[in-house]
């Protein structure tokens, strides 16, 4: 794989300090694997060290083509322009870690993390310990995968005082879903987001198991895969293109043709949900 060269940290911390000896541990080691578990990306290194990265709310990853001026692979919604034509010698407001790495082709490029409001997180682990790393040792199941069923979810749900909405977007109950999807799942679930998560019946939960399935793999489909090309998996390029049925529709009339309903907007926990009363219960 892409072999690093360098790394330069424009700032010592994002959300938590950055590991101050990361230059030294990353310098001249091969990217052996890159992978994505919940909503933190991994690259493993052929030192047995792997990188955490979490976006937080407006981090994207940029990589720059192999004459070094900009490509911007992980725009999220709130995209800058940049200068194409632009070396990246002196770095822009924002990006707060230069990765120097040397592509399989021998070519040079950067991989630079930009984070406006530095939500974002990094850590750099002994590889055999990244699991039980405290970012991600609590986190539920992949949605995606079998684990993720009927069974898991009845169980885990009976459990929780809170609602479904905040049950959905605690990571703990299930990996990776954010405020966006967690909207759209429940409006085509026909659950609200207010309701108490051990009231669920078998069929609700049923329900939403099969359209949080549904809900990604269509965004997969129509965004690209986040753990392809580094897109924000809290706001990717791909929302774009994305067609909400809910989210951010408030006072918008319902997609569901039966219905007259206007979307309702409440905030919970501090974040907008969507929904509507009529065909939500
Ligand atoms: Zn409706």
């Amino acid at each position: 794989g892409s072999k690093f060269l360098d790394v330069i940290l424009n700032r010592s911390n994002l959300r938590w300090p950055l590991p101050s000896d990361m230059p030294k541990r990353l310098k001249f080691s091969l990217v052996k694997k890159v992978s994505r578990r919940g909503k933190y990306i991994l690259i493993e290194m052929d030192n047995l060290n792997t990188l955490i990265i979490h976006l937080g709310m407006t981090g994207r990853i940029i990589i720059t083509k192999d004459d070094l001026s900009q490509e911007d692979v992980g725009a999220f919604y709130h995209n800058t322009a940049r200068n194409s034509k632009t070396l990246t010698k002196v770095w822009e407001k924002h990006d707060h870690v230069v990765f120097k790495f040397v592509n399989m082709k021998g070519k040079e490029q950067n991989l630079i993390y930009n984070d406006i409001r530095r939500f974002g997180a990094m850590d750099l682990v002994k590889s055999e310990a990244v699991l039980s790393h405290k970012w991600l040792r609590n986190l539920g199941p992949e949605p995606l995968s079998s684990e993720f069923s009927l069974k898991y979810l009845e169980k885990r749900l009976l459990r929780k005082k809170n609602t479904i909405k905040a049950a959905l977007m605690s990571q703990e109950v299930v990996a990776g879903i954010g405020n966006i999807y967690a909207s759209e799942i429940l409006w085509k679930s026909r659950v609200s987001p207010l309701r108490l998560s051990d009231t669920l019946r078998r069929i609700e939960i049923n329900r939403i198991i099969k359209e949080t399935k549904n809900v990604l793999n269509n965004a997969i489909l129509k965004g690209g895969s986040s753990l392809k090309d580094f897109r924000n998996t809290s706001g990717g390029m791909g929302y774009f293109q994305m067609h909400f049925s809910v989210y951010d529709r408030e006072k918008e009339s319902c997609k569901n043709k039966k219905c007259s309903n206007k979307i309702q907007r409440i905030i919970q926990s501090g974040r907008s949900s969507f929904f509507c009363n009529n065909c939500q219960h």
